[in-house]
């Protein structure tokens, strides 16, 4: 078994002949680790985790989540659906929209759960539209830049997302006019941040700001935790982030002068490491230039390399002692759809079946039906017993919303 996974090979290659491949595997106690990791971590407060189901809306995934005491957070109406369909109480969802029409917030409000506001217009229709009768939080824009690199940074003042803090006396003006109950205050800072200072020096602009605001039950400190994506990574150290940001967090709630919840939104922390994507070499292709690994899976149903140059390992479960060779290993697709670039593997045969890891958050919810190809099954394996959780897609799928089939 190699160091990153948590699977071995053998039962790799029995979850591929019976499922086929490409196909999504899920690792259901790396869910348990990483819940038991971040809620020991917080062991001082009264914290809350917000898992963000766009990493991950398999529906046997958020059931798990919600056994082990994970509530979540939604970014539109159908993630909303999901989290009810897998069992969570509207109360148990904060939706979190990013400049979405007003008419999808008023279906949140109304399905009860908690929203995030994120522009002065959508303060402004809030309070128009609810006054004091329904509580928000509003969602700070800190003006931090954090994260793994610019396009998943997103506290930064040129960010599309939330209400600048520079413009916190528009903010009250707008609540005072409306006599608006803002419970809560919310940031998200972007995604793979490692350091327990980028946390902070963000949490502190919000410290500040929440004194200017005497109703607040919650500070939402967001997501972005960054987990391995190589053996020597550096990865968040939770516990140290645990301790550091509980320190800020309780100094806080004495100058504010009560006890505060304090939420986070984690999506990658809690599902990237459990997931696998089982692909097989179809062609290797040996170029005068470089070495090609052609696989039966492409943008299609991994586009985080092309979206934002994320790193994927990869193994190869069938030769994993073989002679190291190096690839450019490519998908299918009629689009260029890398992989990686200049890979040291162990010698990839025709048929070779490797693993992607890090594929269990932005891997299945990123999948589209480009070139129609189909999406592939997803199998969770949990307390020692694999189950498909989601069948692989037949043309059915591919053709459900086309009206001329004639
Ligand atoms: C995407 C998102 C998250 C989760 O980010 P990760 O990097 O996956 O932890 C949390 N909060 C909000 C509002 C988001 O949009």
């Amino acid at each position: 078994m190699h160091p990153l996974s948590t699977i071995n090979n053998p039962l790799f290659e029995e979850l591929s002949q019976q499922y086929g491949t490409p196909l999504y595997v899920y690792d259901g106690g790396i869910v348990r680790r990483q819940v038991h990791n971040l809620q020991a971590a917080f062991q001082g407060v009264d914290m809350h985790i917000k898992y963000a189901c766009k990493a991950n809306t398999n529906l046997a995934l958020m059931r798990l989540m919600r056994s082990l005491g994970v509530e979540v957070d939604v970014v539109s109406m159908g993630e909303m659906h999901m989290a009810l369909l897998a069992g969570y109480s509207p109360r148990q969802i904060t939706f979190t929209p990013s400049g979405v029409p007003f008419g999808e917030v008023r279906e949140a409000v109304e399905a009860g759960a908690t929203v995030n506001v994120d522009s002065l217009p959508l303060l402004e229709w809030f309070g128009q539209t609810y006054g004091s009768s329904k509580p928000c939080l509003i969602r700070l824009k800190p003006n931090v830049a954090a994260g793994g690199n610019f396009k998943i940074m997103t506290g930064h003042s040129d960010s599309k997302f939330g209400i600048s803090v520079d413009l916190l006396d528009e903010i009250l003006e707008i609540v005072k006019r409306y006599d608006l109950k803002i419970i809560g205050l919310h940031q998200h800072t972007g995604s793979d941040i490692k350091e327990a200072e980028a946390f902070l020096q963000a949490a502190e602009v919000i410290f500040k700001a929440a004194l200017r605001f005497p109703d607040l039950q919650i500070i939402d400190l967001g997501g972005g935790f960054k987990v391995a994506y190589k053996p020597e990574d550096a990865v968040t150290d939770m516990q140290h982030l645990g301790q550091e940001i509980t320190k800020g967090f309780q100094e806080f709630c004495k100058n504010y002068g009560r006890e505060l919840q304090l939420w986070f939104e984690p999506g990658k922390y809690l599902v990237s490491e459990c997931g696998y994507l089982l692909v097989r070499a179809t062609v290797i292709k040996e170029d005068p230039a470089r070495t090609f690994v052609h696989v039966d899976s492409g943008l299609n149903h991994l586009i985080r390399p092309m979206m934002y140059g994320a790193y994927h390992h990869i193994l190869n479960v069938s030769n994993p002692e073989g002679v190291p060779h190096t690839y450019n290993v490519v998908g299918y697709i009629c689009e260029t759809d890398t992989f990686a670039t200049d890979r040291t593997l162990p010698e990839v045969r025709p048929g070779d079946l490797l693993a992607f890891l890090n594929a269990g958050a932005y891997g299945f919810t990123m999948s589209s039906h480009y070139n129609a190809r189909y999406r592939p099954a997803e199998v969770l394996i949990d307390e020692g017993k694999a189950t498909l959780v989601r069948r692989r897609d037949t043309l059915d799928d591919l053709l459900r919303s086309q009206l001329d089939l004639a």
